[in-house]
């Protein structure tokens, strides 16, 4: 709670439920923290909204040049960008929630995290009235690290399209990912959030990862039948996982279980047969299942995941989420584990880049 009274005065607090609120309102506002319960989402402006164009004047021209380019286009709003399916079914699941339990505060709590100018921000603002999205907080951190602000929201998620940041909130214990755009459009639900997780060096530690690597599959999938019944360590996601569920019970109490506005699934290389159990038994031991649990045995991802449709697909190795990308599928990659280059290993574990 201290940390929120700590960060400078930009961080824009809590606007009142519902409300589309102009800039001047938003300044006046007293810092509060969140509500006890919330599930705290934290995007970029490049991962709400394209940017591209944006983005080359700010590399080409410089920082005024940006600025004045996006004054200039303040009132055009930005076109959505990788994160926004997700925020939107986000969203449709908060309105499914408030219609069940209108006085519960279980709900996700939106936060646009940027580094922006501040002068930038009233185009933020414009695109984000434009599309009725309800974001409730505004966090402009002026080219400051946006680990402080992270922390100080209880952060259950980070999506940005900066790879360093989000390294920097992992390395902190913050479940991040860099998001990336599509190659091709396939249409996402409306009505039902659907996340799809990988396994190892996600949901789970990368200390299985580190056998293959070290030791080839042979070692890994004897390894596994080994330890079948010794859970393997939290990865960088499993909080967001365990969120996820719990808001998913919220709707099972309603009689809703099979129509449920929250799907998960994980898609996993590895085989059902030899190491799979181990990965349910995981999760079990957590208290934690996913709805859908698919073992490729080493298959490409993308195919499936572009049945699966889902908002977002998490996976530590660029291999897969690039994949997944080219399927049309919303990825995100999470730099952890012993699949990054070898400055993100630790020490004890140095080990040659993932052959991807
Ligand atoms: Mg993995």
């Amino acid at each position: 709670m201290g940390m929120i009274v700590a960060c400078p005065p930009s961080v824009f607090p809590a606007a009142p439920r519902r409300a589309l609120w102009p800039m001047s309102h938003l300044l006046s506002l007293s810092l509060q923290p969140k509500p006890q319960n919330a599930i705290t989402i934290a995007v970029s402006s490049r991962a709400l909204f394209r940017m591209e164009e944006e983005q080359r004047i700010y590399k080409e021209k410089g920082v005024e040049e940006y600025v004045r380019y996006q004054l200039e286009h303040e009132n055009e709003p930005l076109s959505p960008g990788p994160a926004f399916p997700f925020v939107r079914a986000l969203e449709a699941v908060n309105s499914r929630l408030r219609e069940l339990y209108p006085d519960s505060e279980d709900l996700f709590d939106i936060v646009l995290m940027t580094n922006n100018h501040a002068q930038v921000g009233v185009r933020l603002i414009n695109s984000i009235n434009h599309y009725n999205l309800f974001i409730e907080r505004f966090c402009m951190t002026g080219g400051n690290s946006p680990i402080c602000y992270l922390k100080a929201y209880h952060t259950n998620l980070y999506l940005s399209s900066d790879e360093e940041k989000v390294s920097e909130a992992i390395g902190e214990g913050i479940a991040a990912a860099t998001i990336f755009s599509p190659s091709k459009d396939v249409a996402v639900p409306q009505s039902q959030l659907r996340v799809a997780f990988d396994g190892d060096a996600v949901l789970f530690s990368d200390e299985s990862e580190q056998i293959v690597k070290a030791h080839g599959l042979d070692m890994f999938f004897e390894h596994e039948k080994t330890y079948e019944n010794k859970p393997l360590a939290q990865g960088p996601l499993k909080g967001f996982l365990e969120a996820l569920g719990r808001l998913q019970k919220k709707f099972y109490s309603k009689g809703l279980r099979l129509e449920c506005p929250i799907r998960t699934y994980l898609v996993t290389a590895r085989s059902a047969a030899s190491s799979g159990a181990r990965a349910l038994k995981t999760l079990r031991s957590w208290g934690l299942e996913t709805d859908e649990a698919l073992f490729l045995a080493g298959a490409p991802k993308g195919p499936l995941l572009e049945k699966i449709r889902p908002h977002i697909f998490f996976d530590d190795q660029m291999f897969h989420v690039t994949g997944a990308q080219e399927m049309g599928t919303v990825a995100a990659h999470v730099p952890y584990g012993v699949a990054q280059a070898p400055r993100r290993t630790a020490p004890e574990r140095q080990a040659p880049p993932a052959a991807q």
